[in-house]
């Protein structure tokens, strides 16, 4: 198994989890960008946002509520915090297992660098 997710996953490479189910997990990023920084990844491996098919979607839909769930339990709900997939070379892709960033406890730039 070659995907770092997969693998992180399967717990054979150690992170910090923060929320598990059937279904996808939750791990603090290792390098993280704002106070609070979780990726939250389905168990299936989906390498891109690209590669998303009807079945996904329930999935996909769990992790965007476990996203705002996580942000809420930390009380960033009111304040605001930003949920975010990268997809390729231009979108900032560095890993190729579908996550989604959860940053909070501070203020985010828009338009993104
Ligand atoms: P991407 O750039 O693909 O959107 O995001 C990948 C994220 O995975 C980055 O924010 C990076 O810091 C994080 N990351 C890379 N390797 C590891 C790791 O081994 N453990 C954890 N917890 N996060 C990782
Ligand atoms: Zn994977």
């Amino acid at each position: 198994m070659s995907c770092l997710f997969c693998r992180i996953i399967a717990g054979e490479i150690p992170a910090s989890k923060v929320y598990e189910d059937e279904h996808l997990v939750a791990f603090n990023d290792i390098n993280p960008q704002a106070p609070m920084h979780v990726l939250i990844v389905p168990r299936v491996h989906v390498a891109t946002l690209n590669d998303l098919v009807k079945e996904h979607s329930p999935v996909i839909g769990e992790m965007v509520r476990r996203g705002a769930a996580i942000a809420a339990e930390r009380g960033y709900a009111e304040r605001g915090y930003r949920a975010v997939f990268n997809c390729n070379q231009d979108g900032g892709q560095s890993v190729f297992h579908v996550h989604l960033h959860v940053l909070a406890g501070r203020s985010l730039h828009w338009p993104p660098g």
